[in-house]
Order: C-alpha cells, then sequence, then structure tokens
C-alpha cells in the first residue's frame, strides 16, 4: 500500500528530528505567509552567559552576594536566563543556600525567599519602576549601560530595594541568518521578531540576523496579540519558540513550531509541531517538504 503523500511527508520530517503532530499540521506548514520568531533561545543559542555582575554601589551588597542571591532565587527557574545565572554561580563555586516561595512570571522574572530576605531577580522594565530608593536611579544607569553594549540585563532587587544588576550574553545561532533569508523568501514575506527582551539588545541581534521588524519588550500575552492582529489582517503566521513565554503566541498561530533542546512542556504541548534536533535550518526545510507533498495530493 502507498502511504498518502502528507503522511510520508510526516514521517520524513519525523526522521529529521521535526515531529509534526498531524498530516493536517503538515499541510498548514505550507500555507504560513508571515513569520514570528522569538529571541532567546530561538534566534538565539539559548545558552545565555552571564558576562558582567554588577552591585549598586551603597547597596551593601558585593558581586558574590548579589550572584548567590541571584542564582538561590532563579534555581528552580527554567529560564535560559535563570540557567545562566545558576551556572554563572557554580562557576565560581559559589554555595547556593535553599530558596522558599518561588514564583516565576513569565516575561517578568522571579520572587522567591532566600534566608530571611526576599528576592526579586528579573526585566528592568518590569521590576524598576515600583521601586522608588536611590538605588533604583543606580540600577537603571547601569541596566541602561549593559543594554547598550548589547547584553541583557537583569536586575536583582533584594528586601524591596535593586542590589544590583547582571549582564547577560547570548550568541546567535550558526545558521540563523541563512535561515531568517530562507523563511522570508518562502513565504513572501518580512519575518518579524517578537521578544520580551529590551529593545536595545534586540535591535541589535535583529541586525545579525537579517531581520528587518522588531517588537521588543512585550509580555507573552502581548507577543499573542501581535500575533492575533496579522491573523486579523489575513496572514498565517508561522510563530517559531521555545519557552514556556511563547506558548500564548504558539497559540495565537495558524501554526505554531517549538524548539524541543530548552523548550518547555508548555511549548511542545501548545505547539503544532517539534524540532526535537534543536536545529533551526529544519524549519524552512518542513516548509518546503510540505509544499511538495500538497502538489503529490489529489
Ligand atoms: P524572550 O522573548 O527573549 O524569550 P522572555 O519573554 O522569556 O524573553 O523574557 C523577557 C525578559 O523578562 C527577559 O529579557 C528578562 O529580562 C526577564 N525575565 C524573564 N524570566 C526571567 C528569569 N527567570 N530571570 C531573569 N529575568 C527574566
Ligand atoms: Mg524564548
Amino acid at each position: 500500500a502507498t502511504m498518502p503523500p502528507l503522511l510520508a511527508a510526516v514521517a520524513i520530517a519525523g526522521r529529521h528530528g521535526v515531529l509534526v503532530k498531524s498530516a493536517v499540521v503538515m499541510e498548514r506548514l505550507g500555507q504560513v505567509d508571515a513569520v514570528a520568531l522569538d529571541k532567546t533561545g530561538t534566534l538565539t543559542e539559548g545558552t545565555p552567559r552571564v558576562a558582567d555582575v554588577r552591585p549598586c554601589p551603597g547597596s551593601g551588597v558585593d558581586e558574590g552576594t548579589l550572584l548567590t542571591l541571584a542564582a538561590a532565587a532563579e534555581h528552580a527557574a527554567e529560564h535560559p536566563l535563570a540557567r545562566a545565572v545558576v551556572a554563572a554561580a557554580r562557576e565560581r563555586g559559589l554555595a547556593l543556600p535553599p530558596a522558599e516561595d518561588f514564583a516565576a512570571t513569565p516575561g517578568v522574572g522571579v520572587t522567591a525567599t532566600v534566608g530571611d530576605r526576599t528576592v526579586a531577580v528579573g526585566a528592568p522594565a518590569r521590576l524598576l519602576p515600583a521601586g522608588a530608593g536611590a538605588g533604583t536611579a543606580l540600577a537603571d544607569a547601569i541596566a541602561g549601560e549593559l543594554e547598550e553594549g548589547g547584553r541583557t540585563a537583569v536586575v536583582v532587587v533584594v528586601d524591596g530595594e535593586p542590589a544590583g544588576v547582571l549582564g547577560v550574553a547570548d550568541r546567535l545561532r550558526p545558521g540563523a541568518a541563512a535561515t531568517v533569508s530562507a523563511l522570508a523568501s518562502l513565504t513572501g514575506s518580512r519575518p518579524l521578531l517578537l521578544t520580551g527582551d529590551n529593545p536595545r539588545a534586540a535591535a541589535r541581534l535583529a541586525a545579525e540576523a537579517g531581520v528587518e521588524e522588531v517588537r521588543a519588550g512585550l509580555l507573552p500575552q502581548e507577543k499573542a496579540a501581535a500575533v492575533r492582529e496579522l491573523a486579523a489582517a489575513g496572514r498565517r503566521v508561522l510563530v517559531v519558540g521555545d519557552g514556556v513565554n511563547d506558548a500564548p503566541a504558539l497559540a495565537a498561530a495558524h501554526t505554531g513550531v517549538a524548539l524541543g533542546k530548552v523548550g518547555s512542556d508548555l511549548a511542545v504541548e501548545t505547539a503544532d509541531a517539534v524540532v526535537v534536533r534543536d536545529e533551526l535550518a529544519t524549519v524552512p526545510a518542513v516548509i518546503s517538504l510540505s509544499r511538495r507533498a500538497r502538489r503529490l495530493v489529489v
């Protein structure tokens, strides 16, 4: 017996490390005419490194304490930034005290109790506006300086007062620019970058990847709203993302593809297809495969 072409295409994609959840999804992949990409873990390698540890002068917190408190609070988080913070503490041989009352807010950061201190770690734009003290202006200045240098700034707030800022560096995936241009020509559209990261780091990375349209500083629901806006304008949007923060955008997509390596269970569950081999280049490849298969369907 011969297998229907779309099912055969699902099998072929599977052998190349892309799990397409059904023949219907395989067909839809070939229909997309707009592309929205996440940044961290999608266009970038997703293994960011802490490059700067900057306590706020006058906060009474030194570099070691800043990193220790941040890593203790991030210990239970699955975000790539959290892993970078924990790895940096480990590399310096810092012992991590246990944290309690851990809570993560996608697109914002985490909070936890470490010993007798309350620690919040996350996006300066989300955490700093709440602060009033002198430390807030200092932390804001340090974060701005780091972001100017292309870093993702992560602020550490201890007992309500900004204690310092970490600068995180992430690399473009090898081949990301080629994938972006392949997606552009396959869909006849200009791929869009949707990110929760700061506009400066986002613009720098987008330029490296050849992405011309960028929307930065977005919360997960705002990423989804951007996708729905395109859909309302009649576009069939392919969303490619990796993390729990991408789940709403993946759900709003015409077709959602999750990258598996650093991916969260929620993203994998929400997506229509999952790239388990963590190769971004397989995304345009499955679009081409879908179109070849559809041509064989009578
Ligand atoms: P992206 O769209 O690039 O994947 P996210 O939406 O996951 O980014 O996160 C947006 C921003 O929120 C990050 O740049 C960071 O500043 C902050 N953030 C989110 N989660 C964390 C975390 N666990 N630790 C530190 N910062 C975080
Ligand atoms: Mg991400």
